[in-house]
């Protein structure tokens, strides 16, 4: 088979690899792709927001199936411009996309589908937005509705710190992701990612994580795109697994066909756990980044046999198994993020085998004269696997420390709440 990927990042990279494993595989191109993705993929120079121009390619190259990685082009609709020119994709279409992409959407479907999320109010007004948080009061958490790379959630503690998030997402900080708001009640508890691989019907969980969003160890300071992560998430046992496949899953999967845009592709559920069980506090429609580089390396069974049953509808048929082992992966970052990274700086000490079981995930690099170079803000991601998710920290941190790349920086302590859990 012939496969295009898309997207430029760790998650793609990982996917790339898992892919590249497939026996059903004859040839994998990526676009834009990263210098790590150039080792198991030909990369092609297409713009994936020209959609005209993504079809194109694929007719031409005679591809089987297009994977799509990030989220924008699914919210821009690639999944239903490529399928509509005859063209198998994995990904959902810009109706089902609208999980990810409208947060009033999901909160929408959850109320009147029953599934357990905060309680919430939507406003496209300054005026009745405030008057609700005023009369909740804090913490209370204020969202933009549209996609906005994570920068759009305000978690409030205080009335004041509610205001200046409602007074960002309405005076454009946002663009038009900030044009309606979502203000939610303030949940607490453990948060953790679940997966499933849909095919329009059949929902198949496809594993947990947890992440660290924080730049800082100890999680403080700003957020980021993600730090690390490790899976499995031991908060999601098989209790809450069933819980968040009845209560959560289910009945979106169930919802989303009754809407008229059945899901299919990755349903990502961002979960908060608590006493009284899961809720559901946001969904992405794609792999998580870098949730995806742990799954991909606990992953047993053959990706692209998963991929393909999935875009032809045929996922009750499947079951996915794990390896019954850790993964844990570690963003290193270039100085300045999440702010301006500082790029062009030269890493060393990556290449050849490691023959220890870890994997170096590429995100933001370049070939610059011929020396690897940092060129974004998340630019590695170091992974391993161990018995337990201590053992995979140990691993992950010792390749780290074989890096040279004096100007990169990454968190100490990702995994710290399993390790402490597995401490006893
Ligand atoms: P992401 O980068 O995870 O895609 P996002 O911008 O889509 O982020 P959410 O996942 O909805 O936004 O929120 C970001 C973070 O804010 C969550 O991971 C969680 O830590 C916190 N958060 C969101 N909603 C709530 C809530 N109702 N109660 C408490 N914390 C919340």
């Amino acid at each position: 088979m012939k496969v295009l990927l898309l997207g430029s990042g760790g998650r793609e990279h990982a996917l790339a690899w898992k892919l590249a494993a497939s026996p059903l595989l004859t040839k994998l191109y990526a676009a834009p792709g990263n210098p790590g993705i150039a080792q198991q993929a030909e990369l092609v120079a297409l713009d994936i927001s020209n959609h005209v121009a993504v079809a194109g390619f694929c007719r031409d190259m005679k591809i089987d199936l297009v994977v799509v990685g990030p989220e924008a082009p699914l919210v821009a609709g690639i999944a239903d411009d490529l399928r509509a020119a005859g063209i198998r994709v994995f990904g959902p279409s810009k109706a089902a996309a609208r999980l990810e992409g409208s947060k009033g959407f999901t909160k929408d479907l959850c109320a009147r589908f029953d599934i357990p999320t905060a309680a919430y109010g939507r406003f496209d007004n300054l005026a009745a937005a405030r008057a609700y948080v005023e009369k909740v009061g804090a913490p209370i958490v204020i969202k933009a509705d549209g996609l906005a790379a994570g920068k759009g959630v305000t978690v409030a503690m205080t009335l004041a710190e509610a205001l200046d998030g409602l007074n960002a997402c309405f005076d454009g900080s946002f663009g038009s992701a900030g044009a309606e708001v979502v203000v939610e009640e303030f949940l607490t508890g453990e948060e953790a990612s679940f997966f499933c691989l849909c095919d329009g019907t059949t929902a198949l969980p496809f594993g947990t994580a947890q992440d660290h969003k924080r730049v800082g160890d100890g999680d403080i300071g700003p957020n980021t795109g993600g730090m690390g992560a490790y899976s499995p998430a031991p908060v999601m046992t098989p209790e809450i697994i069933e819980r968040t496949m009845r209560e959560i899953i289910e009945p979106t999967m169930r919802g989303m066909a009754e809407l008229g845009s059945p899901f299919a592709g990755v349903l990502f559920a961002g979960l908060m756990i608590d006493e009284n069980g899961p809720k559901l506090i946001e969904y992405n429609t794609r792999f998580g980044d870098p949730e995806c580089q742990v799954l991909m390396m606990r992953l047993k069974d053959d990706l692209l046999v998963l991929l393909n049953a999935a875009a032809d509808g045929q996922l009750s048929h499947m079951s996915v198994r794990w390896r019954d082992e850790a993964a844990l992966t570690v963003v290193m970052a270039a100085q300045g993020y999440p702010g301006a990274p500082e790029k062009g700086s030269v890493i060393r000490g990556i290449d050849g085998e490691r023959g220890d079981g870890t994997q170096i995930f590429h995100a933001g690099t370049a070939i610059n004269a011929g020396a690897l170079v940092a060129n974004g803000g998340r630019v590695l991601n170091v992974t391993a696997t161990g018995a337990t998710v201590g053992e995979a920290q140990r691993q992950a941190y010792a390749a780290v420390d074989r890096i040279d790349w004096p100007q990169g920086f990454c968190r100490r302590d990702i995994g710290w709440r399993a390790v402490e859990r597995e401490a006893g």
